[in-house]
C-alpha cells in the first residue's frame, strides 16, 4: 500500500487520478487552487487533461461535456465560484451524467482570503445534489473516490465539500488501487441531456425520484455514524465539527449520545433516532447552520435544539477547538501566559513592494484630483488591496466583474468621473459581457483593465490571453479606437499616465484603458525558470 503526505487539496487531486480521471477544468480561487496545480502538473504522465478555464461556469460545462461523452470529470473552484456557475450546476441535477462528475468546492469559512463565507452545503441542497464533507485528508480520499462512483450510479454531479483547514493542511494518505479511465461512451438517453420544456419536467420528476435513493445511500452511508449512549444530551456534528468535538469529549462527565455528518441529505432517520433518545441536541457544523435548519424542519417545535441559531455556537467565522468547548459549557483549558515581545504583530495585507497596480492607482487618484463627485469601483483581485491604505484608491468590492456593470450603473445615474478597475482574468472572467453594455450606449466612464499578465492573487496562474490580445479584443468588441488607450504604470511614467487618464476621463463616453506591465511575482518566477 502506497502511502504519501498530501493537503487536503493534493489528497482530492490524488483521489480522482486514482478513480480514472480523464478530464479536469477549473478555475483558481482560494483554498481551491492546489487541486488544479496538482492535477496540471501530473496530467502529462497520467493520460488525462487538466487546465484552467476562464471562469467557473465555462469550467462546469467544459466536464459536462466530458461526463456526455462518458468519462469522469472533475471540476473545481471556491465557494463563491459556484455562484458564477450556479446555472450550470443548478440545471446539471436534471442531466443524465454519465461519467462520473464530481464538484470540488472548497469554502472558506473564516473569509481569510474571500468575500462572504457561504456554504456550499445550502447551494448542494437547493439543487438537491449529493455532498460529500471530509473531516481529514485521509477521508478527502476515500469519500472523493466514493463521489465518482455515486455521481455514476445515481446520474447526478456529486459535491465534494472542502474548507480552508482541511484543503491547506497535510497528513498521510493512504492510497487504495487505481482504476483506469472510462473508455469514450457517448451517453445514448437522448432526453437527459435537453432541458426542453417538456424533457425538463420528465427529468425535475426523475430527480425527485432519485432524491429518495439518495435519502436511502445517507442512512446506509459509513459516513452518517450514530451512537447512543443513554445521555440526555445528543450531538449531532458536521464536518470539522467532528474535529473539535473529538478533541473536548474527554472531559465531558459522560458520553454524549452523537450521530456524525458526512454525507449529504441528511439521513433523518438517525436524526428521528437521536431525537427521541435524548432531550436535547447541540448541533455542531462548519459554517452556515444548514443542518440545524433542516433538522427545525424535520422535527418541529419540541425539545430543545441548540447550535448557532441560539448562539450556543458561534454564527461568524470557523469553528474552533475553543468556541466548541464554550458550546459544550467545559470551562476554557489553562493556558500560559505570552511575553508582550513574543506576540506577532498584526500585519494588514499589501501589495507587493513594486506591484504594477500601485502605479495605476497612483495615476487614478492624481488624475481625478478635484473631482469630488468621483466613483472608482473595483472588484476581485490583488488590485482589491488598492482600497487600503496607502492607496485608498478604490470604492466598491462586490464579486467577480462587478466593477464594470457598477460603474455604468453609476454614471448612467449621474455621478462623474467614473472609473472602473478590473483584474486582466477578472475581465476575462465575467467583466466583458458588462463591457458590451457600455460599448452598446457609449457610457461615460473610463475602465482601466489592470493588465499584469497572471491570476496574482491566487499565485500566478497565467490569464487565459495574452497581453497582446486585449487591444484586439476590446477594439472586436466595438470600443472606438480612439478611445483604447494604453499605459505602462511605472513611477517614472507617472506624470504621463496622469495625463493620458485625464484626457480619457474627459472624453465624455466610454474609453478603455490597458494599464500593462508583468506582475513583480509572476516576472521573477520567469527569471527564475530561464535561469
Ligand atoms: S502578486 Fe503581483 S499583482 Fe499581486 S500584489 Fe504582488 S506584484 Fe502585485
Amino acid at each position: 500500500m502506497i502511502e504519501r503526505v498530501l493537503l487536503g487539496d493534493e489528497a482530492l487531486a490524488q483521489a480522482a487520478v486514482d478513480a480514472g480521471l480523464s478530464c479536469a477544468y477549473g478555475y483558481p480561487g482560494t483554498p481551491s487552487t492546489e487541486v488544479m496545480e496538482y492535477l496540471i502538473s501530473a496530467s502529462g504522465e497520467n493520460g488525462f487533461k487538466a487546465m484552467w478555464c476562464t471562469n467557473e461556469k465555462t469550467a462546469y460545462e467544459e466536464a459536462l461535456g466530458a461526463s456526455l461523452a462518458g468519462k469522469r470529470a472533475l471540476v473545481t473552484m471556491k465557494h463563491v465560484g459556484l455562484n458564477a456557475s450556479a446555472d450550470a450546476f443548478v440545471n446539471s441535477a436534471l442531466l443524465s451524467v454519465n461519467g462520473g462528475l464530481v464538484v470540488c468546492v472548497a469554502d472558506d469559512p473564516g473569509m481569510h482570503s474571500s468575500q462572504n463565507e457561504q456554504d456550499t452545503r445550502a447551494l448542494a441542497a437547493f439543487a438537491k445534489v449529493p455532498v460529500f464533507e471530509p473531516v481529514s485528508q485521509q477521508e478527502v480520499y476515500d469519500m472523493t473516490r466514493e463521489a465518482f462512483e455515486v455521481s455514476e450510479r445515481f446520474g447526478v454531479p456529486v459535491i465534494l465539500r472542502m474548507v480552508t483547514r482541511i484543503a491547506h493542511s497535510r497528513a498521510s494518505v493512504r492510497l487504495s488501487e487505481k482504476r483506469p479511465q472510462n473508455g469514450l461512451n457517448k451517453s445514448s438517453d437522448k432526453t437527459g441531456w435537453m432541458l426542453l420544456p417538456a424533457t425538463a419536467k420528465r427529468n425535475w420528476a426523475r430527480l425527485l425520484e432519485k432524491e429518495k435513493q439518495f435519502h436511502s445511500y445517507s442512512e446506509e452511508s459509513k459516513y452518517n455514524t450514530l451512537k447512543l449512549t443513554g445521555s440526555k444530551i445528543g450531538v449531532i456534528t458536521g464536518g470539522l465539527g467532528d474535529n473539535y468535538f473529538r478533541e473536548n469529549a474527554g472531559d465531558l462527565p459522560q458520553e454524549l449520545s452523537r450521530l456524525h455528518i458526512g454525507f449529504y441529505p441528511i439521513p433523518t432517520d438517525k436524526v428521528r433516532r437521536l431525537y427521541e433518545s435524548v432531550d436535547e441536541i447541540l448541533v455542531i457544523e462548519e459554517g452556515y447552520p444548514v443542518i440545524e435548519e433542516q433538522l427545525r424542519g424535520l422535527l418541529g417545535p419540541g425539545k430543545p435544539i441548540h447550535g448557532k441559531l441560539d448562539g450556543t455556537v458561534v454564527r461568524t467565522g470557523e469553528l474552533t477547538p475553543d468556541n466548541v468547548r464554550a458550546a459544550l459549557a467545559l470551562p476554557p483549558r489553562p493556558c500560559g501566559s505570552v511575553n508582550a515581545s513574543d506576540v506577532i504583530v498584526p500585519r494588514p495585507p499589501a501589495l507587493c513592494k513594486g506591484c504594477p497596480h500601485a502605479d495605476t492607482f497612483a495615476a487614478v487618484k492624481a488624475a481625478l484630483t478635484g473631482h469630488p463627485q468621483s466613483l472608482v469601483t473595483s472588484d476581485i483581485g490583488c488590485y482589491s488591496l488598492g482600497a487600503l491604505p496607502p492607496h485608498s484608491a478604490i470604492e466598491t468590492i462586490v464579486c467577480m466583474g462587478a466593477s464594470v456593470g457598477m460603474a455604468k450603473g453609476a454614471a448612467e445615474a449621474g455621478l462623474y468621473p467614473v472609473v472602473a478597475t478590473i483584474g486582466d482574468s477578472t475581465f476575462l472572467h465575467s467583466g466583458m459581457t458588462a463591457l458590451i453594455d457600455c460599448i452598446q450606449n457609449n457610457t461615460d466612464m473610463t475602465l482601466i483593465i489592470l493588465d499584469n499578465s497572471t491570476v496574482g492573487m491566487t499565485g500566478g496562474q497565467p490569464t487565459m490571453i495574452p497581453s497582446s490580445r486585449f487591444e484586439p479584443l476590446v477594439r472586436g468588441l466595438g470600443v472606438d479606437p480612439e478611445h483604447i488607450r494604453t499605459i505602462v504604470p511605472l513611477p517614472q511614467q507617472h506624470d504621463k499616465n496622469t495625463a493620458i487618464i485625464k484626457e480619457e476621463i474627459g472624453h465624455r463616453g466610454l474609453s478603455v484603458i490597458l494599464a500593462v506591465r508583468e506582475c513583480i511575482e509572476t516576472a521573477k518566477r520567469r527569471a527564475r525558470k530561464t535561469k
